[in-house]
């Protein structure tokens, strides 16, 4: 069944009262839309965990740190409308810009620590723009659970440290990276790649299950990760930002620890960013 569209915080309130008067769990999936199948697996997890469900489709420009990024950034909702109609979802809330961020907007939400590295130093600003967004998505929608993809990681993170510092009652459930058949992780970015970026794209998760393979085999780090880099390079990325070995607990430097670790990579090829990351 397609559900219902909401544009205005008056309507989508309405329609979440009911369930939280029935002390029903309410999940929300917050996404910018362009769906593809890693949003749907939140959509697929939130429904096998909630009562009800409110898929979010927000482009939201405080955390774009490029104008033009924004511009770029693919909306497609008639549809990503039809996607989700096979998973019966009780709400999409695609709020009006007046909705979320009216003139007299003037609060921000900051998370320190986590946000210092990897997207937090490349993106300035974005780390406040999520933060504040899924703050405002969470307290629109009601929301006792919510669905994030590991596929970014650091945001996850971000998240839950927000959720936990504001005590916002809602659970932070984190959902395997979704790839395409040859490693490239799902991103609506993607969209953006030519067909010739499209074919090198999946060097970026090779090169980091290279990496994998020789941390197992007790090579050391900086060597596979300087061997990596030249090698993306050569395959046509520019700009690679960082291939990092951080502790997933706290994304501190993991190189030498037995602690559980993750390998970041974030790297830019035919103009479109991609990052990824994977468990070591
Ligand atoms: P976005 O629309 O890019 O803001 O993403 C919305 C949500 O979908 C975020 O929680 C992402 O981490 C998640 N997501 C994006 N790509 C994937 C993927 N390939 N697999 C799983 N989750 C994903």
């Amino acid at each position: 069944m397609t559900a219902p569209i909401l544009r205005r915080l008056d309507d989508l309130r309405a329609t979440t009262a009911p369930w939280q008067r029935a002390g029903t769990r309410i999940g929300v999936v917050p996404t910018m839309g362009a769906l593809h199948d890693g949003h749907l697996s939140l959509v697929a997890a939130a429904k096998a965990a909630c009562e009800h469900v409110v898929v979010t489709i927000f482009v939201n420009p405080k955390q774009f740190n490029n104008a033009k990024d924004l511009e770029n950034y693919p909306r497609t909702e008639e549809s990503d409308a039809r996607k989700l109609a096979r998973f019966d979802v009780d709400a999409l809330w695609v709020p009006d810009g007046d909705q979320m961020y009216p003139e007299s907007f003037a609060t921000n939400v900051s998370v320190a620590g986590l946000t210092d590295v990897m997207e937090g130093a490349h993106r300035p600003g974005h780390f406040d723009g999520v933060a504040t967004v899924v703050a405002k998505l969470f307290t629109q929608t009601s929301a006792t659970d919510a669905f994030f993809g590991e596929k970014d990681f650091q945001q996850l993170l971000v998240v839950r440290r927000m959720a936990a510092d504001l005590d916002l009652p809602v659970t932070v459930h984190g959902c395997p990276t979704i790839r395409d058949i040859d490693g490239l992780a799902l991103s609506s970015r993607n969209l953006l790649l030519s067909d010739r970026a499209r074919t090198v794209a999946p060097r970026l998760h090779e090169e980091m299950q290279e990496i994998a393979e020789g941390l197992k085999g007790d090579r050391p780090f900086t060597s596979l990760q300087t061997a990596a880099i030249t090698r993306l390079e050569k395959a046509g990325f520019t700009s690679v930002d960082y291939l990092d070995l951080r502790r997933q607990s706290d994304l501190s430097p993991a190189v030498d620890t037995r602690a559980p670790a993750r390998l970041f990579a974030a790297a830019t090829l035919a103009g479109v960013r991609l990052i990824d990351n994977m468990s070591i």
